[in-house]
This record gives C-alpha cells, structure tokens and sequence, in this order.
C-alpha cells in the first residue's frame, strides 16, 4: 500500500496514478496526551488502521484525484529524529576524495576500520527541516555548492532498542525516497544538512510487505532531465538491517524515525529554478523543485 500525505494534511492512498482520499480513518487515531509520546502519532497506530484505510480504499464513492493534482507532504509528519549514513556505496567515499566535496575536513579515509560507518558513525538531522516533494527546497547558502543525495529511506514502525539485525527488517513500517540536501563546507554534517527543506521524503510511505528486500532496488535521479546519480541497494556497505541495528544499539527508535541510508556515487550541485527528479523501483518517482 501505498499512503500519502497531501494538501491540507489529508491521508490518500495511492493505486494506479490516483490518489484516494481516506482522511476519514484519522478520527480513529487515539487522543493525545501531553507529554507525548517520541515518534509519529499515525505511523505508531498505522497497523491498526489498516483495516479501515483498505475498507475505505476500496468504496467505489471514495473521492480521487490524479497524482499530477495534489501537493504532496512529508508523508512522515512528525519524525521523532532523522539518522542517516555517510559514506556507505563505495563509489561514493570515493568521490569525496574531490576536495570539492570534503573541503579539507571531511576526508574519507576510513583505513584502520571495516567501513566508514565503523569509523564515522551515523548522524543526526534535524526533524523539522523535513518536507515533502510538493514543498520544494530552499536553499539556504546561494553562494555556496548545495548537493543533491537521494538515498532510500527506511521509516521504522515498532520501537525497539539493540535490535538484531535477523529481526531488523520487522522494525520497518515502509520506505520512502530520502533527498540528504547538503552544503559543502568545513562545518559538522547536523549543520550542513539540516536547513529547514534539506530533507525531503516522498512521494508516499510504501508499506514494507512490498518491498521484501530493500536491499536489491534501483534507483536514480536526475536534474533538469541530466541523469546524475543512479545505483542499486546492493551497493550500500552497510544494508538496511545492519543500519538499524547500529542505529538502534545508539538511539532506540520509535515509529516515524526516519534513516537515510546513505547516497551513491554521482551527487551534484542545485541551483534555484533546479528541477530534481528521483525514481526509486517500487517506490515511485517524485519531482522537486529548488528555489
Ligand atoms: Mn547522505
């Protein structure tokens, strides 16, 4: 299944190039109660609703739109954090050997160390820099290079803490496409990427008894129609059940973290007026326009 969050924060499930409103199942979201919990609110009570999104789905009456008509949210509202891999397709650690790329400070050498996960660890970026394709970035540093990454994101839908990477991938509520925004510079990576837009998640949550190995997906992205990156999941060094089981023996996650997998070899600078296409097999596409 594929889940939206669109316009004015209404939920529609995507089938076939439409989108089909369910908002309705919302009223079935418990009450809240300071203080609240970490995490996403719907995301934690998705696998309860399910039922009802489908049932609703499923009526002939249910409202529809094309995809092309709506404008498309985050379709994780509230992420309780967003963590994410540097340095995780080879091709990629060796790009950054450009200085372009590291500026001098961010060297990728990671010898002494079986990845460069093992030496640099994950890293945090801020939840409310996160929007959706239909938002668009911003661009914070004009006169500076701001990067395109597209990786695959993993949204975690149980909570759980030292997960085991065999019971990893049943921690997963969906994925999505991850835009990692960057600006090259000398300052540490939770600055660098986390103005507000340099996180974009879309174009919808597809829920993971889709994608039974997320670990084998293609994917590329292009600007303004240029092919600039494109890879496969088998790349990653480190794959999506190791991520969440190092992530989660640092932080324990919570429905609705988000974790950015890491980007392949290829990123490129944007500029406004930019137009940023990003194609994930079984995912989807989404466009996003920069200004
Ligand atoms: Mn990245």
């Amino acid at each position: 299944m594929k889940i939206c969050r669109y316009n004015d924060n209404r939920l529609g499930i995507v089938e076939k190039g439409q989108v089909k409103d369910v908002t309705n199942v919302l009223t079935l979201l418990p009450a809240l109660r300071w203080p609240l919990e970490h995490g996403d609110h719907f995301v934690r009570n998705l696998p309860g609703l399910l039922p009802a999104i489908k049932d609703l789905a499923s009526r002939a009456d249910t409202a529809s739109l094309s995809i092309a008509d709506v404008h498309l949210l985050s379709p994780v509202a509230n992420p309780g954090k967003i963590i994410a891999a540097p340095l995780n397709y080879s091709l990629h650690v060796a790009e950054g050997s450009d200085p372009a790329i590291n500026q001098g400070v961010h060297m990728p050498d990671f010898e002494g160390f079986a990845t460069p996960i093992d030496k640099f660890g994950l890293f945090l970026k801020s939840q409310t820099g996160l929007v959706g394709p239909g938002d668009g970035i911003e661009l914070h540093f004009p006169n500076r290079r701001n990067d395109h990454e597209v990786e695959l994101a993993v949204v975690i839908g149980k909570r759980g803490k030292r997960i085991a990477r065999a019971e990893a991938l049943g921690h997963v509520a969906g994925y999505c496409i991850g835009l990692d925004m960057t600006v090259r510079g000398p300052e540490d990576r939770s600055f660098r990427k986390s103005a507000d837009s340099y996180s974009v998640l879309g174009p919808w949550l597809v829920t993971a008894d889709e994608i039974t190995d997320p670990d084998d997906l293609d994917f590329h992205l292009s600007v303004n129609g240029l092919t600039r990156q494109r890879s496969n999941t088998r790349e990653l060094i480190c794959d999506v059940p190791d991520l969440i089981a190092r992530a989660s023996r640092v932080y324990e996650l919570y429905p609705g973290d988000v974790i950015m997998t890491g980007t392949p070899e290829g990123v490129g600078a944007v500029e406004g007026g930019d137009r940023v296409h990003a194609w994930f097999e079984t995912i989807g596409e989404m466009e996003v326009l920069v200004r």
